[in-house]
């Protein structure tokens, strides 16, 4: 099974596919993710991508394309995968249906602005393994470390108040038409993100399983 999550930058999606794809055993494809690795390593895609991540634009089309293409073709993505932030433009959703990909269920998690602004500031993620926190809603067991792999956690960058709200602008002008794009694929399901966790996974897998 293909799934993609889409939604503004902290609906939750991160957090959502770490929780589904341990239930459904399959792997997430983060694109934020993947780029914040290459930022760290320091390696050509990363240099290319840094001066975008850090401003809260679009990393270009073709880079980020070439790194969901690669990824895809690897065995464990063979029983399916969830995108995780990717696709972010229409353009990226064409490349995705060029490459032959079939994707079962879209799952948009709504949030409104202003809880969107309110989550960032509290939004912690693992230096090491990129597992994401809230200090109000998702904690820790223990603070400022990593359930999964004990590694430190840390407030992204990108997260400050004013790159975030250059994010939640170019998510209305850029990804939010990706709604209608597979709505009339007849793909797009909407899931309430503003209730609690365990409430917006179970509506999620209820979508997925329909
Ligand atoms: P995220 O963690 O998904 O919010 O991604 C962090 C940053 O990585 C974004 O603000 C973009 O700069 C870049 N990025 C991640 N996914 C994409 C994508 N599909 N297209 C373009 N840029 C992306």
């Amino acid at each position: 099974m293909n799934i993609i999550l889409l939604g503004a930058p902290g609906a939750g999606k991160g957090t959502q596919a770490e929780i589904i794809c341990d239930k459904l055993q399959i792997p997430t494809v983060s694109t934020g993710n993947i780029i914040r690795e290459a930022l760290k390593s320091g390696t050509d895609m990363g240099k290319k991508a840094k001066s975008f991540v850090d401003k809260g634009k679009l990393v270009p089309d073709e880079v980020v394309i070439g790194i969901v293409k690669e990824r895809i073709k690897k065995d464990d993505c063979k029983a399916g995968f969830i995108l995780d932030g990717f696709p972010r433009t229409i353009s990226q959703a064409e490349a995705l249906d060029d490459m032959g990909v079939s994707i079962d269920r879209v799952v948009d998690i709504e949030v409104d602005d202003q809880e969107i602004l309110k989550r960032m500031s509290g939004r912690r993620v693992c230096e090491k393994c990129g597992a994401s926190y809230n200090i109000n809603s998702k904690k820790p067991k223990v603070e400022g470390v990593c359930d999964r792999c004990a590694g430190t956690l840390v407030q992204r960058m990108d997260d400050s108040l004013d790159t975030v709200k250059e994010r939640l602008s170019v998510y209305h002008e850029q990804t939010k038409p990706l709604k209608g794009y597979y709505e009339a694929q007849g793909k797009l399901v909407t899931v309430d993100g503003q209730q609690e966790l365990s409430k917006i996974t179970d509506d999620i897998i209820r979508e997925i399983e329909a």
